[in-house]
């Protein structure tokens, strides 16, 4: 089993005198970055001279170049979109590193497929939080916390697990339970639950609208049914409070049987074929290539594969539904 730490494993005093750089003011590295000074930590910012920085500037952050933060930081944590952190790593930070930092990315991604390789002189360690930015930073000052896994995968002072957790400790990381972890352990379970739950969830729904669509039934009350009304996002609460079968009591005995008796029939075990070969991608490094070409190719698939689905009639009625159920009591239909 998985070693777990709370905050009593956890010293911020091995923090204590040295900057800790966030290099990227975005999702997480604004979120952390708060989070780190209000317990107490030296943070600076390292990002280009754009809206982020001067956001930076606003929360009253001292932000630095890339390159600056870089040899200023002791403690590194670098928080931008996985594709773009190697070219940036190569042109502002690989010369700049500070022997003995501590050098913790928020995935671990770029080192688990090798396209950042850091000196050996500095400890490489990784900090993921399971929670959105907005989370890491709404969870942190609520108390409540959020689970994170955190890794080291090289400890060249000896002290790499120390300041981990330490760090762990400062975003709120710790309240909860960090669970140890390796890169690729984290690499491979993000990616493949993002992309089979995400994207199965994403299938499921157009299907489910296509097919009462198709058989009469009002487009609206449909999208209402599936997502629209919000009763979704109480769902998925109570899944977390209760476990995903026993949160299943909340729903009528006739809700709970239509869902036992259906789900191996519409996802029915031999799916698992195509869920193994969706793994093997993402192992192999197929995935993380493809990635990188459509990075290089300025995000071409990716806008296109966003254009076709936003031609789907679900994303109209959606907009229809969203706009009704904005529209005050007093307002009635033109
Ligand atoms: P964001 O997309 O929010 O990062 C934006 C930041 O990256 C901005 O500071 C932006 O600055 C900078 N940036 C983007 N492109 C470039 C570039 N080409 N050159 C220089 N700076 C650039 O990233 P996230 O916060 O979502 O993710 C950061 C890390 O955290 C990733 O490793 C991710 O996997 C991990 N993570 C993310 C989670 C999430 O829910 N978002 C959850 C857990 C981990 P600029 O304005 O200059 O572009």
């Amino acid at each position: 089993m998985a070693r777990r730490f709370y905050d009593g494993d956890a010293d911020l005093a091995v923090l204590k005198d040295q900057v800790v750089a966030v290099i990227g003011y975005g999702n997480q590295g604004r979120s952390q970055a708060l989070n780190m000074r209000d317990s107490g930590l030296d943070v600076i910012v390292g990002n280009r001279g754009d809206s982020y920085y001067e956001q930076a500037i606003a929360d009253g952050m001292t932000p630095h170049s890339i390159a600056e933060a870089t040899a200023q930081g002791d403690i590194l944590l670098f928080l931008m979109p996985d594709e773009v952190q190697p070219e940036v790593y190569q042109e502002h930070m690989a010369d700049r590193i500070k022997d003995g930092a501590c050098l913790i990315f928020g995935h671990g991604y770029n080192i688990f497929y090798e396209t950042i390789r850091p000196p050996d002189a500095v400890d490489v360690a990784m900090v993921a939080p399971k929670m959105i930015g907005e989370g890491v930073r709404r969870r942190f000052e609520s108390g409540e916390g959020f689970p994170t896994l955190v890794a080291v995968e090289q400890d060249a002072t000896g002290n790499a697990w120390a300041r981990t957790l330490a760090v762990a400790k400062a975003i709120g990381g710790t309240r909860i339970g960090a669970w140890e972890s390796t890169f690729e352990e984290e690499t491979v379970t993000d990616l493949f639950a993002e992309q089979v739950g995400g994207g199965s969830s994403l299938a499921a729904t157009l299907n489910t609208f296509e097919t009462l669509v198709e058989a009469g039934y009002d487009p609206e009350v449909v999208q209402l049914e599936l997502y629209g009304s919000g009763e979704m996002v109480e769902v998925v609460r109570s899944v977390r409070e209760y476990g995903l079968l026993d949160s299943l009591k909340l729903h009528s005995p006739t809700s709970q049987y239509g869902q036992l008796s259906r789900a191996r029939r519409l996802v029915p075990t031999e799916a698992k074929e195509t869920l193994n070969v969706i793994l093997d991608e993402i192992r192999s490094g197929a995935f993380a290539e493809e990635w990188a070409k459509e990075r290089e190719a300025d995000y071409s698939n990716m806008e296109r594969l966003r254009a076709e689905f936003g031609e789907h009639l679900l994303f109209e009625v959606e907009r229809k539904v969203r706009e009704a159920l904005e529209r005050k009591p007093d307002q009635t239909d033109e």
